[in-house]
């Protein structure tokens, strides 16, 4: 059993076939998805899908990218929200200092707040990080949060190693697929497997074996065969690993 941590099922380019996406991924024995969300308006369908779904769960939070439309009340929204809901995680929130043209203090604001409801709720968080690995260790150690997972890790060895030690898993999925990716090829090959976690952050991040397709949970298997091939182990051993990964960092029985 797979579980992918990081999966958007709510997303548009779902609804026109969720209930087949959603079964050929069980059917290939992805057991569990994690669904984050990013802005406030999306809470409510990130909840009914994953109410849907057997083996969906929800995380909530505020993407750094959706930032520029929201609003302090938010914040509010979302703690209200956790309470309702219990979501196992906080989520996606960080930082992104790639995007044109981004509002650092801005983004700083709601990944700062954020944090501080993971704290005080005592949930992990889901981390979306680029340009910005520094900046995003230094306010986990200032904030302390549980745990979590720095989703599609696209740092340095060090940074990982950072990471691992504030108790965090390393995210990989589609991107580790790709030859030329060989930074991170090494890194999905010799960081400690007790630190890594699967993803495919569907429609997102296409696999190479699909081409540019939409990506879909239904090929974590496959991305689960490049970590094995990669790391030179089985794919059995690649699956239990994980799989106990994410269920001790997310809190899952
Ligand atoms: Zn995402």
């Amino acid at each position: 059993m797979l579980i992918d941590t990081h999966c958007h099922l709510n997303a548009a380019e779902f609804d026109a076939d969720r209930d087949e996406v959603a079964a050929r991924a069980r059917a290939a024995g992805v057991g569990v998805i994690v669904v984050p969300g990013v802005e406030r308006a999306g809470f409510e369908k990130v909840l009914a899908v994953c109410q849907r779904y057997p083996g969906c769960i929800p995380a909530l939070g505020i993407h750094p990218m959706y930032v520029d439309n929201a609003r302090p009340e938010d914040l509010t929204v979302l703690r209200e929200r956790i309470v309702q809901h219990r979501p196992v995680a906080i989520g996606e929130i960080g930082l992104d200092f790639f995007v044109p043209g981004y509002d650092r203090e801005r983004q700083e604001f709601y990944f700062s707040e954020q944090l501080k409801i993971a704290v005080e709720c005592d949930l992990p968080v889901l981390l979306h990080i680029r340009r910005a690995q520094d900046t995003v260790l230094k306010f986990l150690r200032q904030f302390r949060v549980r745990s979590g997972i720095a989703h599609a890790f696209n740092g340095s060895r060090q940074q990982a190693d950072e990471f691992i030690k504030l108790g965090f898993k390393l995210g990989f999925g589609g991107a580790m697929t790709y030859d030329r990716a060989t930074k991170l090829r090494t890194l999905a090959a010799t960081l400690p497997l007790d630190s890594l976690v699967l993803e495919t952050d569907a429609p997102d991040i296409p696999p190479a074996f699909i081409g540019k397709a939409r990506n879909s949970p239904e090929y974590l298997p496959r991305i689960a065969e490049t970590l094995a091939g990669l790391r030179g182990i089985g794919a059995e051993e690649v699956a239990e690993t994980t799989t106990a990964n994410a269920r001790a960092v997310l809190g899952l029985i």
